[in-house]
């Protein structure tokens, strides 16, 4: 477990510079406003780390940071998801793989929530399928982890803000220390 949350943080410290598709923060930022933002929600342990980890797919892959300009979705998603299955239980993974459906899901029901995206944002969405259909969206709001997955993405849109200050990653790791090593 502590080799493995040792890797992590160094993920984040080797990597966590580059910025974040697009947006004004750079992924370290981001991942920190992220586990904030679900911390001060008051979300299990688990959302916590969830969502500090949700993009860890666009540091463990090999492909540059900007796929969506170029037109590719790089299915971080599917990367991060994979990456921490063996330490971690669906109650992190699930809303981690999700947390691009959920985006898709909301852009469906929520007109507001479409129109609140960032640029970047609405050129990813293209790229990952755009809003669900109806019958989409019926089938992801039965999902077990789909509450999970659409608080973690409200977090995701509400950490770009530059420059705002968050605990360090030492704080969030408290959270890891509960959640890894439970991949059941
Ligand atoms: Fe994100």
């Amino acid at each position: 477990m502590t080799q493995f949350l040792d890797r992590l943080e160094r993920l984040f410290a080797e990597r966590g510079a580059a910025q974040y598709g697009g947006e004004a923060v750079s992924q370290l930022e981001h991942a920190l406003q992220a586990a904030w933002e679900a911390e001060k929600d008051g979300a299990t342990p688990e959302l916590v780390v969830a969502a500090l980890l949700h993009d860890i797919g666009h540091l463990v892959a090999d492909h540059d940071e900007d796929a969506a300009e170029k037109g590719l979705d790089d299915h971080h998603e599917e990367l991060g998801c994979n990456f921490l299955a063996a330490q971690f239980g669906p109650a992190v993974t699930e809303p981690i793989r999700l947390h691009v459906p959920a985006k898709r899901f909301l852009c469906s029901t929520e007109p507001a929530y479409l129109n609140s995206l960032s640029t970047a944002s609405i050129r990813s969405l293209k790229l990952q399928g755009g809003p669900m259909t109806p019958d989409e969206a019926k089938e992801f709001s039965d999902h077990p982890y789909c509450d999970g997955a659409v608080r973690l993405r409200r977090w995701d849109e509400m950490a770009k803000a530059p420059g705002l200050a968050t605990p360090p990653f030492a704080h969030f790791r408290t959270y890891l220390e509960m959640c890894c090593g439970q991949p059941e």
